[in-house]
């Protein structure tokens, strides 16, 4: 089928849904320069065994690996900004078709491109911890200058090291955000599943969940995934150039409608 039939087909769902849930991976970022995990040759796995530079048992260990790891994309992660998929969810909430977004993401760019209900199941780094006291602190430019400079940053209360608040390979999801995201899921009636290999679990379990609940459900993504054979409109491509047609021909035929709570 082309690809245009596939996009009608899917703003239709979306006109007729009730309540929809979007569920993003890394794929939502490449466009913004963010390399993804598992794309074949760009991947961030292609390099590094994920286990030895981002699980939680490595960080105890040698938290060197996790930040000389980290260190060359800090200054990509801060100067990306949110691409036309962001924005196309984004519009998606203001024209009253989408609830919430569900990402796998830490990047912060669908909060950025004006989406006001977002879920981050795998955490943010607005913020950081101290492994050892368990003291918050904001990241700021301090902070990223230090990491940048080559240094591990230490908490100034008990000199502990500091953890980005992101979710490590081995570390809970932050359980109030995973019931909330499964509360979303068991109650939507359409669930859009962008950019993301859905490899991940628990958090790929979710668009399975509000499957199997009865939601019909929507996938871009550029490679096939485990969750095609479910879903009622498959598209492979690119979610930045998909996700805004898509939302063109929502307009089209929806327009913008009041907001389903
Ligand atoms: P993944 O790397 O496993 O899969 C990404 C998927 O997106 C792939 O199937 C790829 O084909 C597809 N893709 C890549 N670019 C695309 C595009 N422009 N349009 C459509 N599809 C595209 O990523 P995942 O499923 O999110 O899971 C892995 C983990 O990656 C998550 O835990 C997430 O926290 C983490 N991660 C996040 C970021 C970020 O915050 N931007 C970046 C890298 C990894």
């Amino acid at each position: 089928m082309r690809v245009e039939k596939k996009i009608e087909e899917a703003a239709q769902l979306i006109v007729q849904s009730h309540r929809m849930v979007a569920f993003t991976g890394a794929g939502h970022s490449t466009s913004s320069g963010i390399p993804d995990f598992r794309s074949p040759h760009s991947g961030l796995w292609e390099k590094n065994n994920p286990m030895l530079v981002a699980s939680i048992w490595s960080f105890r260990l040698n938290p060197n690996n996790f930040y000389d790891w980290i260190r060359p994309m800090v200054d990509t992660l801060i100067h990306a900004e949110p691409n036309p998929a962001h924005r196309a969810l984004a519009e998606l909430e203001r024209l009253g078709y989408l609830q919430v977004v569900i990402t796998q993401n830490i990047d912060d760019l669908h909060q950025r491109a004006g989406s006001r209900r977002v879920l981050e199941l795998h955490g943010h780094l607005r913020e950081a911890t101290c492994v050892r006291c368990y003291k918050k602190v904001p990241v700021d430019p301090a902070m990223v200058n230090l990491l940048l400079s080559g240094q591990v940053p230490r908490c100034n209360e008990c000199g502990g090291v500091l953890k980005p608040d992101v979710i490590l390979f081995g570390e809970q999801l932050p359980i109030r955000v995973l019931n909330q995201a499964m509360e979303e899921a068991r109650r939507c009636d359409l669930m859009l599943v962008a950019g993301s290999s859905l490899e991940v679990t628990p958090a790929a379990d979710i668009p399975f969940l509000a499957v199997d609940c009865g939601a019909k459900a929507i996938i871009v993504n550029l490679e096939p995934t485990s969750f095609d054979s479910r879903a009622d409109v498959v598209i492979h491509g690119d979610v930045a150039e998909i996700l805004p047609c898509l939302v063109e021909a929502v307009s089209e035929m929806g327009g913008a409608r009041e907001r389903d709570m």
